[in-house]
C-alpha cells in the first residue's frame, strides 16, 4: 500500500516515508491510495482477540512496508501491561440501553491522544530505520495543552529521538502546566513562551521551514519530524479502536456481527472522527458518524450547509481541546469525497487560507449529509449534561459531555435507536474546575486551587482520581523556563546542544 498527497496525486510513498515526513512537500496530507477492506469474517476473527492482537491485524493492512515482527514490537511497546489503566486498553462503559461510552483516556496522560501518541514513537523509529537510518529525530510540538503532554510521555527516553514542547504561558490550565513542568525523561524539554497558542504554533512552523536551522541540524546528523495530528502515524492507531469497539459490542452480545452502529465523536481538529470515517470506508458497519462541537461550531455549519467559514467569533470554552476554527484533518475527507481530486482540494485549501472560507459542490454536500450528522452545544448545556449524567452514575469530562449532549439531541430529533458508541476523550479530573462546578454549582470551585478542586470532586463524587494526576502535587518541577517568541530557535539549539 502506498500513500499519496491530498494536493498532488502523483506523489507515491510507502507508509514509513509518510510517517517520517509528517506532511507532504506540497503542503498536502498523506492519505492511503486505496482503503483496505474488511468484512464480517475479518471482524469475527478479531472478536475473541485482545486489543494488542486486534491492533496488529488492523495496522498490518495499512503499514504494508512494516514486517510482522516490527508491527508486533511497536504494538507491544505501546499497549503492553500497565501503560493503560484498563486491561482492554479502551474499555466500553454502558451509557444507556442504546449507547456505550468508549473510554479512550486510560493512558498515561488521561487524554485520548495517548492511544496514538504511545504508538507513534515506535512507528517513527522503525520508519526512520527504513528511510534515514542513523539520524536523530527531533520532535517539535506547539501545544495548547493535551498534545504536548501526551507527546512527551510517548517520546520520553525513546532512543534516537529528542522532543521539545512549546506552550503559551497563559494559555493552558494549571494542571496541564504542571503535567508538562514535571515531565520525566532524558531526551525531553519543555518551554513556555510569552504569547498565545498561535504564537507558539507559528514559531514552531517558522523553525520547521527555516533552511538555516535545517542545515545546522543536518550537520549534526539530526532532522525534524512532527507529532501533530496531521501525521498519518497518529491517525492510523485511532482506526483500530473503532473496529475494536465494534468487536467488543459483538462479544458482549449487544449487537450481532454485521449490525450497524453509530459513532459520536467530540471533535476539534477532525482527526478522531476521520479515523472513524476510515473504519466505515473499510467496511465496518457504521450508519452515521455524529460530529459534536462546542460553541466553535464551524464543523456543524459545514456538514449542514457545505460552506466552511472560519470568519466568526472564537470562543474560549470549558472544552479547550475543541476550541479550533481550522480543522486540519478535514482536508483528507475532502480528498476522499471529491473522488480524490487533488486540484479541487488545492483550490479549496487556498480559498481557506486567503478568504477563510470555501464551499463544496452538491455531490460532496450530499455525501456529507449521507455519512455524517452534526450538532453543537455551549458550556452551559455541557455542564447540565455532566450534572444529569452524574446523577445517573457516570462522571463525564467537559469534552465528552459535548458529545453526550449532541447525541441525546440527535436521538430526540431523529428517533434513531441504532446502537451507538460515544468516544470519551478525557478523564474528568483533567478539567476539575469545570466538572466540579457542573456537579455542585458555580460557587463550588471558588477559592480552591487545582488540587483542592480535585479533592473536593473526589469527596463529592467518590470517583477516584487517576494517580498520574493526583501525584503531580508532590512531583518536582523540572521545566520552568519561559522565552520570547523570537528566541525559540535558540531554545531549540540549547536543548540539542548544537
Ligand atoms: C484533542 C482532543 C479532542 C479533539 O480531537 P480531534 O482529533 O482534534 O478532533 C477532543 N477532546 C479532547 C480531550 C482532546 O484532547
Amino acid at each position: 500500500m502506498l500513500y499519496t498527497s491530498t494536493r498532488d496525486k502523483s506523489v507515491r510513498v510507502p507508509s514509513a516515508q509518510a510517517i517520517v515526513q509528517g506532511i507532504s512537500k506540497d503542503g498536502g496530507l498523506f492519505v492511503p491510495t486505496e482503503i483496505p477492506k474488511i468484512d464480517a469474517g475479518f471482524i469475527e476473527a478479531l472478536v475473541p482477540l485482545d486489543y494488542i492482537s486486534r491492533a496488529k491485524k488492523v495496522l498490518s493492512l495499512y503499514l504494508t512496508d512494516f514486517t510482522e515482527e516490527e508491527i508486533e514490537m511497536c504494538v507491544n511497546g505501546a499497549y503492553k501491561d500497565g501503560k493503560f489503566s484498563s486491561k482492554s486498553v479502551v474499555p466500553l462503559v454502558r451509557y444507556n440501553e442504546n449507547a456505550d461510552i468508549l473510554e479512550l483516556w486510560r493512558g498515561p496522560t488521561c487524554a485520548f491522544k495517548d492511544v496514538a501518541l504511545q504508538l507513534l514513537p515506535y512507528l517513527l523509529t522503525v520508519s526512520v530505520k527504513k528511510t534515514v537510518d542513523g539520524k536523530t529525530i527531533v520532535i517539535l510540538v506547539a501545544t495548547s495543552g493535551d498534545t504536548g503532554k501526551a507527546a512527551l510521555e510517548g517520546f520520553k527516553n525513546v532512543p534516537g529521538t529528542k522532543i521539545m514542547v512549546f506552550y503559551p504561558n497563559d494559555g493552558v490550565s494549571p494542571m496541564q502546566k504542571l503535567q508538562m513542568a514535571t515531565q520525566e525523561g532524558d531526551n525531553v524539554c519543555v518551554c513556555a513562551i510569552n504569547g498565545n497558542f498561535d504564537d507558539a504554533q507559528n514559531g514552531v512552523k517558522a523553525i520547521f521551514t527555516d533552511k538555516a536551522v535545517a542545515e545546522r541540524l543536518d550537520k549534526n546528523n539530526m532532522m525534524f519530524s512532527s507529532a501533530n495530528s496531521i501525521n498519518w502515524g497518529r491517525l492510523v492507531p485511532q482506526i483500530v479502536y473503532y473496529i475494536s469497539a465494534y468487536c467488543d459490542l459483538v462479544a458482549k452480545g449487544r449487537i450481532k456481527n454485521s449490525d450497524e452502529i453509530n459513532i459520536v465523536v467530540p471533535t476539534g481538529n477532525f482527526g478522531n472522527i476521520l479515523a472513524a470515517y476510515y473504519a466505515k470506508r473499510m467496511g465496518l458497519p457504521v450508519r452515521k458518524l455524529v460530529c459534536a462541537s462546542n460553541s466553535n461550531n464551524v464543523l456543524t455549519d459545514f456538514i449542514k450547509t457545505g460552506t466552511y467559514d472560519k470568519n466568526r467569533r472564537f470562543y474560549l470554552t470549558t472544552s479547550p481541546s475543541m476550541d479550533i476554527l481550522i480543522s486540519s484533518n478535514l482536508e483528507r475527507l475532502l480528498f476522499h469525497l471529491t473522488g480524490e481530486d487533488d486540484e479541487t482540494v488545492r483550490r479549496l485549501m487556498s480559498a481557506l487560507s486567503e478568504d477563510g472560507k470555501y464551499t463544496v459542490d452538491e455531490s460532496v454536500l450530499s455525501q456529507l449529509s449521507e455519512i455524517f450528522d452534526a450538532g453543537f452545544c455551549d458550556d452551559k448545556a455541557a455542564a447540565d449534561t455532566i450534572n444529569k449524567t452524574f446523577k445517573n452514575g457516570y462522571l463525564l469530562d467537559t469534552h465528552t459531555a459535548v458529545a453526550v449532549n449532541v447525541y441525546d439531541a440527535y436521538v430526540q430529533r431523529t428517533g434513531d435507536r441504532t446502537p451507538t458508541v460515544i468516544a470519551s476523550t478525557a478523564n474528568p479530573y483533567k478539567f476539575s474546575a469545570a466538572v466540579l462546578k457542573a456537579v455542585a454549582g458555580d460557587k463550588a470551585a471558588e477559592g480552591l486551587d487545582e488540587f483542592e478542586q480535585v479533592s473536593r470532586l473526589i469527596e463529592l463524587t467518590k470517583v477516584p482520581c487517576p494517580p498520574q494526576l493526583a501525584d503531580l502535587k508532590s512531583k518536582k518541577k523540572r521545566f520552568e523556563k519561559c522565552c520570547d517568541k523570537r528566541d525559540m530557535a535558540d531554545a531549540v539549539y540549547e536543548m540539542l546542544g548544537i
